[in-house]
């Protein structure tokens, strides 16, 4: 994306889209009311706001490698991703929680190999310790899953599902039915997209 190509692109975005939502931009030029807080991971092939077909305003935004939240007792050692859920829930007040997984995900195949290939990633190699292990997976239902990492993919959404709910403020309003925490997957090269229930696994999400 040159000089020249990023200019368009932003041209394009100030006659068309900018342009059709003006009305919402108006309302929400100082403030915002989204419903959902959005955890997913990284990856430059996920586009939430495209798959979600959401307006300015709806989803609150948190992204990192894994799609992860780290659990209450570690939360002094990651403030970002904390901090963030902290806001969206206690200040926004939104009613879902969304951790979003995919297929072919460079942080669930990493979390299965060995550490020594992340000697020159300290970082990430400590970011990805938040992640699930493999031998957990008998606690869920992940019938269905096509290979070992299919499996890690599954498990590690419903491992920072734990995460989330291990927090004892979003556990209560979980309870009270003022938060709803759900667990998705979505295949990129299919743009099919799967809820989590005990009962059913992952299923597909579809009209
Ligand atoms: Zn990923």
């Amino acid at each position: 994306m040159n000089e020249e190509s990023i200019k368009e692109r932003v041209d394009n975005f100030q006659k068309g889209f900018h342009e059709t939502h003006r009305e919402i931009y108006e309302t929400l030029h100082d403030n915002q009311n989204p419903h959902t807080l959005f955890i997913g991971c990284s990856d430059s092939r996920i586009l939430p706001d495209q798959i979600l077909q959401s307006v300015p305003g709806e989803v609150f935004m948190l992204r990192n490698v894994g799609n992860m939240m780290p659990p209450f007792e570690k939360r002094q050692d990651y403030p970002s991703p904390v901090s963030s859920m902290e806001y969206a829930v206690k200040v926004l007040k939104v009613e879902k929680i969304i951790i979003k997984g995919h297929n072919d995900c460079g942080g669930c195949a990493t979390m299965m190999m060995d550490p020594e290939i992340l000697k020159d990633l300290p970082q990430t190699l400590r970011w990805l310790e938040l992640g699930p292990k493999l031998e957990d997976a008998h606690r869920y239902n992940l019938k269905g899953a096509k290979s070992e990492a299919q499996t890690m993919e599954w498990l590690n959404i419903l491992h920072q599902m734990e995460h989330l709910r291990s927090y004892p403020w979003i556990a209560e309003l979980e309870q009270q039915g003022k938060l709803e925490i759900l667990g998705w997957y979505y295949h990129i090269a299919k743009g099919e997209l799967f809820q989590y229930s005990q009962e059913k696994g992952f299923f597909p999400i579809s009209i």
